[in-house]
């Protein structure tokens, strides 16, 4: 059984700040997906959304395309994820310079995985930013924008310990980083652990727990395994048998993440950032959940995201 307590306070959502992550689309079919699941979110006024880059930089067109389309086309605010693997300074530079003469003014920074993918051995290009640090600054370099990281409230995979983890998110702060973003986690101890130690560490950004949602627990379980996050007993139960049966699938991972995000408003967070894997149902029916609301047209988040 999970260790998640209700609340049901009628004012759970009050003061309650969602994201919402997508990754750029490869096919018309996708982008019609996207599209609409940006369309369904779009009136729960989120702070911002975010759209990944692919491993090894191979999305930029269809990353800077997808953040355009959002800013232009959507009252939403889009935040251009950027990593610095396989690259030179000066094209990652470029990169920046792009997304910036478009109007965008958040970022969420990442140092990337190699091209062969998440668990593969690690080496900055010759000229490039070795970590993810040193793209903060790069980035605050061109201008004072809101810069998201990464954290790992189960440590980052190929980290020797907790302290250099700690130490890495101490430089990304240092150098600008105004907002944590975390890998994905189920176990709320583990969180709430994380963010006691970065606090103990002089870490005091806010540290937005990354919430996903389990849309497929076979490929969330698999993921989770190359990333280092753990998926304890008691959710793989949950999900047993329903391999087959995807609406009760549905039913049971919004049951979850609701559990998981409301457990977590009890400890006092108040932002979350939602992997959707480009889908609409989940996202917004925890939304929901935890009382937040469609606004009227034109009454969502027109400010930047601060
Ligand atoms: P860094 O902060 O540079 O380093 C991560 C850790 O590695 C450090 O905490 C440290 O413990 C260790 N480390 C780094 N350098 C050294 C060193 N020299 N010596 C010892 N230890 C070291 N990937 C993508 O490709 N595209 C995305 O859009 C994307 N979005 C993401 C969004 C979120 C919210 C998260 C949590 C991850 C995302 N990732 C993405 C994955 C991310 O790129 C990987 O986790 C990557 O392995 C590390 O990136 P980082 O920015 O955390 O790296």
């Amino acid at each position: 059984m999970s260790q998640f307590r209700f609340s049901r306070r009628p004012d759970i959502g009050d003061g309650v700040r969602v994201s919402f992550e997508f990754f750029p689309p490869k096919t018309e079919a996708m982008e019609t997906r996207l599209w609409e699941t940006v369309t369904r979110l779009e009136p729960l006024a989120p702070h911002f959304v975010s759209v990944t880059y692919g491993a090894g930089g191979s999305t930029r067109e269809r990353t800077a395309r997808t953040v355009n389309r959002i800013r232009t086309q959507s009252s939403l605010v889009p935040a251009a994820h950027m990593t610095c693997v396989d690259a030179s300074r000066s094209q990652v530079d470029e990169v920046i310079g792009e997304f910036v003469d478009m109007g965008i003014r958040n970022f969420v920074a990442l140092r990337g995985d190699p091209a062969e993918g998440v668990g593969a051995q690690y080496r900055p290009h010759p000229d490039g930013y070795s970590n993810g640090a040193e793209l903060v600054a790069a980035i605050r370099k061109q201008g004072d924008f809101d810069v998201s990281v990464a954290a790992y409230p189960e440590k980052h995979p190929q980290s020797p310990d907790f302290a250099t983890d700690f130490d890495m998110l101490k430089r990304k702060v240092d150098n600008g980083a105004t907002r944590a973003i975390t890998q994905f986690f189920f176990d709320n101890d583990l969180y709430e652990r994380y963010v006691e130690r970065a606090r103990r560490a002089g870490i005091y950004i806010p540290i937005v727990p990354g919430i996903q949602p389990v849309h497929n627990f076979k490929q969330v379980a698999s993921f989770a395994a190359r990333c280092g996050a753990h998926v304890p007993a008691w959710l793989a139960e949950r999900f047993d048998g329903l391999q087959d049966d995807p609406q009760t699938h549905a039913l049971v991972a919004a049951a979850v993440a609701s559990e998981q995000v409301l457990d977590l408003i009890e400890r006092g967070v108040s932002d979350f950032h939602f992997y959707t894997m480009n889908r609409a149902d989940l996202a917004y029916a925890i939304c929901h959940m935890i009382g937040i609301r469609p606004q009227p047209a034109n009454g969502g988040s027109d400010a930047a995201a601060a």
